[in-house]
Parts: C-alpha cells; structure tokens; sequence
C-alpha cells in the first residue's frame, strides 16, 4: 500500500523504481552496443540551451518551438529552453567546437532526456528520454539508409515486433519552390475549411499543412511535395529506396509524411507501431542539408533521426526480468558477521555482486532478505563453522547446501560452476 505524502512527482514526469530501471538497463546496452557496432560516436549534452537556439533550428513556426518548450528567464535575464530535441544541439556542438576540422564524416549518437509540454498520455511524458544518431558530412542516400538500418537492428535486438518504416521525400529548397506555389494555390479557396493551425502555416510554412492531423481529409488531393522533385531530389530519393531495397528493409512510402520540423530536407522517415495507439509513432528523423549552413556553419549535409525510448519500453516483449544478487550473507553472531563481511568484501572484487544486512536481525529476516533480493546463493557462517574452517553455501535454485571451505579461492570455483 503506498503511503500518503503531499509530494508527488509533477505531471508529465514519471519515477522509474528498481524493477523497471533493470529493463532500462538492458534497453540502453543495447543501443550503446549497436550504435558502437555501426562506429557512432556518443556525445552528451546540456539539459538546457539558449531559447533562441531552437527558435532558429527547429523553427519558429513548428508546434515543438510555438507550444512545447519550457522556457524560463535565469537571474541575469537569458531566455533559456530545456532541450525538446536533440539535433539542435549536436549541430551547436559540431560548430562550436570546430568538430568539421575532424573528419569529412563524423557519426554521433546521444541517450538523452527531453522536455516537451505535451497533453501526457500513454507513453508521452514532458520529461522523457530518446536516444538518436546522426551523421554529418554524407550527403548520399546511403547514409540514410544506413540510420534507418541501425534503428531497425535496435528494435530486432530488443525483440519488438510490428514496427513500420515509412519513408517520403519533401525536396531541396529549389524544388520546394515550386511545390509550395502550387500548394498555396491548391490551398487558397480551402483556408476558411482548415483548421486555425493551418491558416497560420499556410503564412509561415505551408507545407506543413500535411502534417495536419484535424484537416487530413480536406487536403487529400492536394499536390503532394514528392510530385515535384527537381533531378537530384528525385535520384536521391531513387538511391534511398535502392538502398532500403538492398538492406533488404521494407518500406510504405506516404506521400504526405512531413515531419513536424522545419529544417528537414530530401529523405523523411518515421517508424509507426499501431501498438501505440492513435499517436502511433516510435520515431523518425531525415536529412537536414540546409541546416548546418542556416546555423552559420559552411553549407554542410546532415542526416539523423531520434527515437523515444520512453515508448520502445511500451512495446517490449513480457520478459522476466528480477533485481538479484550473487551472493547474500546470512551470518549468526558477530564474530560470524565480522568474518562474513570481509568474505563478501573479496567476493565483490572479484566481480561478484554481494550484500548482508546491515542490523544483522534474526536468521529468518536475513534469508526473507536474501529471498526478496533474489539470492543466487546464500553463504551461512555461525560458531561451527568458523571453528570448522569452513561456510554453509546454498544454492538457492536447487535449494541445496554443502560445505565449502573458508578460502575465498574454494568459495569463487563453487559460485562459477
Ligand atoms: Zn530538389
Ligand atoms: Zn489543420
């Protein structure tokens, strides 16, 4: 029974207690394993930034910069944000420490904890936590390819079924050109229908009127930005799917995908899993060109993506998974504990994972523990024993106990086998 406290964590955020830090855990091996296996570079970065940082990156006219971030003022009066997206970020790091001096191609990945103030709902928290990668310097669709790749290996080695790879391109700015005009023609006579979102896009950035959630039906035979690829957009997008193709990842190709950022270009991708529900999107990323450039950087090609990890926990397979310990000492008397303690001080050194009761209670609370936590094995040291020579161990899968001699030596080949 919980306890009643007037503390409780803030709306949006979310406590995650000992069993489920186990799951987190493994989650996040694995992506540190594959993003090794695929040479990203982990980078870590600051819980905030300066406000106009996003406002310039991930654009002004994005719900994520117009609703969603928490700004607030410090005591000298900067408007600070704290991060909702990680790319803004990566390319401030990439710019400020000279990272292009590097390497042509730089590879980078982050686990790292978002803010948005979104309406919580299932698997959506305004704290939550994505990991993602990007690569800088590559502007070929290979590269690309090769991030969808490295996502999709995180969610097989997680055993996550059902997850689709939607895939569009939105075009450069030369041929965007052309697709908005049309697209704002298309659009004109319909304003006073759509939502009052889109009116204000159609003003600030148009072609985010696909994303629309309220006024997809109304805009279903709108000109679509894939209609209007100029050559290279077009070969590019043509590369992309041969690559998929030959990484043999199938694919949907929804014409409407935009992505809810502004700084993307050519390839957008997301991962939809309808386990999720209406809001059924796992993550998604594209290439960001114009950004590096926009941001005062030489014109640089960018690609990357982010995946809410928060969600991926909602679509792991049931899998037991237990807090345990190596090795739990139950010991009789004081003299016992003593010798225990330093029994089990050896054993940790030699990387097995111990622990006692501290108060030393009653022989029956000290194996209720050593049950609770899930004991592999029991080490039991009273008079006799130490006057043997000797500790009572007990494997407590099999439930049986033998003697073992004292010698940390003798204990450590008995816990291997
Ligand atoms: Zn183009
Ligand atoms: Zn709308």
């Amino acid at each position: 029974m919980a306890l009643k406290s007037k503390f409780k964590n803030v709306k949006g955020t979310r406590d995650i207690l000992p069993e489920e830090a186990v799951k987190w855990q493994r989650v996040e091996n694995i992506i540190r394993k594959k993003m090794k296996q695929y040479n990203f570079q982990e980078i870590r970065f600051p819980t905030f930034e300066s406000t106009d940082l996003f406002r310039k990156s991930t654009g002004e006219s994005t719900d994520i910069v117009r609703k969603e971030m928490f700004t607030f003022k410090d005591m000298g009066n900067r408007s600070l944000t704290l991060k909702p997206e990680g790319t803004p970020s990566v390319v401030r790091m990439f710019l400020q420490h000279g990272l292009f001096n590097k390497g042509a191609i730089q590879k980078f990945y982050y686990i790292e904890r978002m803010f948005r103030q979104e309406r919580p709902q299932k698997g959506r928290y305004r704290e939550f936590r994505q990991f993602g990668a990007e690569i800088i310097g590559s502007s070929s669709a290979e590269t690309d390819g090769e991030l969808v790749k490295s996502a999709l290996d995180i969610f097989d080695e997680l055993d996550i079924k059902g997850i689709k790879l939607n895939i569009n391109s939105i075009g450069c700015p030369k041929c965007r050109k052309d697709f908005v005009k049309e697209f704002k023609g298309f659009l004109k006579g319909r304003l006073p229908e759509l939502c009052e979102d889109c009116n204000r896009r159609y003003k600030e950035n148009p072609m985010r009127i696909l994303d629309c959630k309220k006024d997809k039906k109304k805009i279903k035979d709108a000109p679509l930005p894939s209609d209007f690829l100029c050559d290279e957009c077009k070969k590019h997008f043509e590369n992309f799917k041969n690559r998929l193709d030959f990484l043999n990842i199938k694919f949907n190709i929804d014409k409407h995908l935009v992505r809810g950022l502004d700084y993307y270009t050519k390839t957008v991708f997301e991962f939809v899993n309808s386990n999720l529900g209406s809001q059924n999107e796992l993550g998604g990323g594209g290439r960001y060109d114009e950004l590096i450039g926009f941001m005062g950087g030489e014109s640089t090609p960018a690609s990357g993506y982010a995946v809410g990890i928060d969600r991926l926990m909602l679509l792991l397979p049931e899998k037991e998974e237990k807090l345990s310990v190596d090795v739990y000492l139950v010991s009789l008397d004081s003299e016992s504990d003593f010798v225990g303690s330093k029994l089990i001080n050896s054993l940790r050194e030699k990387g097995f994972s111990c622990d006692k009761d501290p108060m030393r209670r009653s022989i029956k609370a000290q194996f209720r523990e050593a049950d609770r936590q899930n004991a592999r094995w029991v080490i039991i040291i009273g008079e006799n024993e130490r006057r043997k020579g000797i500790v009572q161990l007990k494997d407590m899968n099999k439930g049986e106990q033998k003697e073992v001699s004292m010698q940390i030596d003798k204990i450590v080949e008995e816990l291997k086998c």
